[in-house]
């Protein structure tokens, strides 16, 4: 929740900060972009991790919260319709027996 001290974070807001570093030093914009939107969960793990480096990563994970992001990866957390999960299932239906 944005507080009145702090503007809300936008996609544009996030574009411009991001913009004044070299796109090397933005993992998503340096490696493939599809993996922060993946299916496979060891794909999200990866672009979480890669998140980590990321110099506007708590500037992008503040405004994910707040704009409620319906999914994907965002400032290093993974969020499904708008709240943060630990980590994304594999396709399929669960197992009925303990494994
Ligand atoms: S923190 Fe945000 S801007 Fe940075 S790599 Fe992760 S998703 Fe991209």
């Amino acid at each position: 929740m944005t507080s009145i001290l702090e503007p809300e974070v936008t996609l544009g807001v996030l574009h411009d900060r991001a913009n004044r570093f070299d796109e090397d030093l933005l993992p998503c914009r340096a490696n493939n972009p599809e993996l922060w939107f993946a299916e496979s969960p060891a794909d999200v793990e990866f672009a979480k991790a890669l998140c980590q480096t990321c110099p506007v990563q708590s500037l992008c994970l503040n405004g994910a919260v707040d704009r409620r992001e319906p999914w994907g990866v965002w400032g290093g957390q993974l969020f499904l319709q708008g709240k943060v999960i630990p980590r994304k299932r594999p396709r399929g239906r669960p197992r009925k027996d303990a494994a």
